[in-house]
């Protein structure tokens, strides 16, 4: 498969070069040139294929042409040693509950695939490497992957990628701005796991990433790679949640009306690359029959729907601070997809937007009522159903984040005291290791050259 830039002015990538340098040399992200369908009796059958199955099958028609069968196989059942069980919240609601992973974020799947992709593209390279020449210098050097975080992407990538071989991790966070369980999970790990705490917002990091990967000296000197969601390789495996999500609802919900005219599929989105893939699925044939947006208070999105016109601004700290983006990276790809046209992204879309007065409320009116335990960003997308739902519809939202990951929040607006699993916890008695940097990409260019 061949890749192109959404800002059409680099050159046609493989997904080798596409997997290993994350954002095009025009700074666009890389695009699929053609989407699969998948058969109608995939469909028919699929409540009665596993997760697993389920995966490979919608795995092979992203990757199969560019990686081995037997390698695509066990790169996606090692990504999924765990479930992603849909469970039922109240009347036409249930929630497709994502963080039964090593770091409990939905970042884990992504991560996770990245991580064994690129260990399989760098094995490849090193045995042509050993076969062919010695001319480039920089093929048997290692790796690096640069990663900017709001909070989960960090944990999730500094997991998937630990004791990776021939692959060194710097995760870049903003100062303050993590939950401490979150920081945690990225900063006591050592090994090939480098935390740099930036004193800025997520923007600022994203940037310091973004202009690395732009710097000439700096790509001389070293190997980088991305692994933020605007990866192909951790942003498409997302769409193995949402053939699961029909499959297990197909299972679930035999008895209603045929649910390839009533699913409604409600994401909360931050870099919007979650439901991005979701939408990818969607055009390799998934019957659903809308999306839901669901955004905090940085509600870029929500308006674009509302005005055609798109317009990033700062990000505003929120209490679902994973989703708190001001200039969503997979915009361009969802634009993209759907020829650049307002109609047909707001007619398959809609968006919601929530204060964290709302979020609280949510939180408490879904505990009370359900018994459920909503997290910050679960919340946005319950409500979003709430609200949002005809009567005639199924709604499925994600719950991106096990509330025990805003533990303190959750205890302070719930009232109780939420169980931290015995995973996380491993995680809070590590030691805390960073290195603090400037959001001053001078300042971070020195440190990198100086590795
Ligand atoms: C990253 C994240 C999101 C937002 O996902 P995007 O793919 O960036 O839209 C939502 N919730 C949680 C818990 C997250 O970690």
């Amino acid at each position: 498969m061949k890749y192109y830039s959404t800002n059409g002015k680099a050159p046609i990538a493989d997904l080798h070069k596409a997997v290993v340098k994350g954002l095009a040399e025009d700074r666009g992200l890389y695009m699929p040139e053609r989407i699969k369908t998948l058969p109608k009796d995939f469909f028919e059958n699929i409540d009665k294929l596993s997760f697993q199955e389920i995966a490979y099958t919608v795995a092979d028609a992203f990757f199969g042409e560019d990686v081995e069968a037997d390698a695509l196989k066990k790169i996606v059942y090692d990504t999924l040693s765990f479930d992603c069980p849909v469970v039922k919240v109240k009347d036409n609601i249930y929630t497709l509950e994502l963080f039964h992973g090593p770091t409990l974020a939905f970042k884990d799947v992504g991560a996770r695939f990245m991580a064994r992709l690129l260990q399989y593209f760098i094995r490849k390279e090193q045995s042509d490497h050993s076969l062919t020449s010695h001319l480039s210098p920089l093929t048997s050097q290692e790796v690096n992957v640069l990663v900017a975080t709001s909070g989960d992407t960090g944990s999730a990538v500094a997991n998937g990628f630990l004791g990776v071989e021939g692959i060194h991790v710097y995760v870049l966070y903003p100062k303050g701005k993590v939950s401490p369980i979150q920081e945690c999970q990225f900063t006591t790990l050592g090994q090939n796991i480098t935390a740099i705490e930036v004193d800025g917002v997520f923007d600022d990091c994203q940037a310091l990433v973004k202009n690395a990967f732009m710097d000439t000296e700096l790509n001389q000197h070293m190997k980088l790679t991305s692994a933020n969601s605007i990866n192909v390789a951790r942003f498409l495996p997302q769409a193995f949640y949402y053939f699961n999500a029909y499959a297990r609802m197909k299972a679930l919900t035999s008895h209603l009306s045929p649910l390839t005219s009533n699913l409604v599929m409600c994401v909360p989105s931050g870099n919007f690359g979650n439901i991005c893939a979701a939408l990818f699925g969607h055009a390799q044939g998934l019957p659903i029959k809308r999306f839901i947006a669901a955004n905090n208070a940085n509600d870029i999105f929500y308006n674009y729907l509302q005005t055609g016109r798109y317009e990033p601004k700062p990000s505003k700290q929120t209490l679902a601070n994973a989703m708190d983006v001001g200039d969503p990276s997979n915009f361009a790809r969802i634009y993209d997809l759907y020829g650049k046209s307002h109609e047909r992204i707001s007619s398959l879309i809609s968006g919601a937007t929530y204060s964290d007065d709302q979020i609280r409320e949510t939180m408490r009116q879904c505990y009370e009522e359900t018994g459920y335990i909503l997290d910050p960003h679960g919340a946005c997308g319950y409500q979003a159903l709430v609200d949002g739902l005809q009567p005639n519809e199924v709604g499925v939202f994600c719950e991106t984040a096990h509330p025990a990951k805003f533990k303190e929040k959750v205890d302070d607006i719930l009232g109780i005291d939420v169980d931290i699993p015995a995973r996380l916890r491993a995680f809070m008695e590590g030691e805390k290791q960073s290195t603090p940097m400037t959001k001053d990409f001078a300042d971070f260019k020195q440190y990198l050259l100086s590795q």
